[in-house]
């Protein structure tokens, strides 16, 4: 279960056959700038793919990718599991002297997958596919209360002496926003006018 995701090509190369591989995942380890990163699933991830020649050294790859990842809530820090769906849809390319496979855009605007070694390990784009279509902010649930931000309780537990400066709309103007960026002002009851919650 834990052996990385390849698909071999080589036969697809000299004779134009297709190529599937399967299998689950319960992480994916690959390189980006030179540092080995781990990306581990809650459960294992099952993974399908075929890829279809199209001539020369050009080729079709699809397939599907179903891993759940955790992430925090935004608000109040839990762990929470987020699924994801993936289709996978892209062209590949062999070319004998690239080193490791990277993706490259094509004139079409399209992404093509270039790889050197027949024996193609697609760790690191299923990881970089997962990373890119995973939301980049989730919450526990819609009405998550969040921390205090004086003494860190968590609100969803109940109230704290000091609730009425942790006014959620705040909690919610900061997601997304760098570290150390400036609090914006306070309106106590700024929570009851104005709560935005995303639509799922
Ligand atoms: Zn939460
Ligand atoms: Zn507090």
């Amino acid at each position: 279960m834990t052996d990385t995701p390849h698909i071999h090509l080589g036969s697809l190369l000299r004779t134009s056959s297709d190529a599937h591989a399967a299998g689950n995942l319960d992480h994916l380890s690959y390189e980006q700038g030179g540092e080995t990163q781990t990306l581990r699933f809650v459960r294992p991830a099952p993974y399908r793919i075929d890829v279809n020649p199209l001539g020369g050294n050009e080729m079709y790859l699809q397939g599907s990718f179903a891993p759940t990842i955790m992430m925090e809530c935004a608000r109040c820090l839990r762990d929470v599991e987020v699924p994801l769906d993936l289709r996978l849809g892209t062209l590949l390319r062999y070319e004998p002297s690239a080193d490791a496979p990277y993706l490259e855009e094509a004139e079409t605007g399209e992404e093509v997958l270039v790889f050197g070694d027949p024996d193609l390990d697609l760790s690191a784009y299923l990881a970089e596919t997962a990373l890119l279509q995973a939301p980049l902010t989730v919450l526990h649930a819609p009405d998550c209360k969040g921390l205090c931000q004086v003494c860190g309780h968590d609100l969803n537990e109940g109230p704290c002496e000091h609730m009425a400066q942790v006014p959620v709309e705040e909690i919610d103007d900061l997601l997304g926003t760098p570290e150390g960026s400036a609090h914006t002002t306070q309106h106590p009851f700024a929570a009851l006018r104005d709560l935005k919650l995303p639509e799922d």
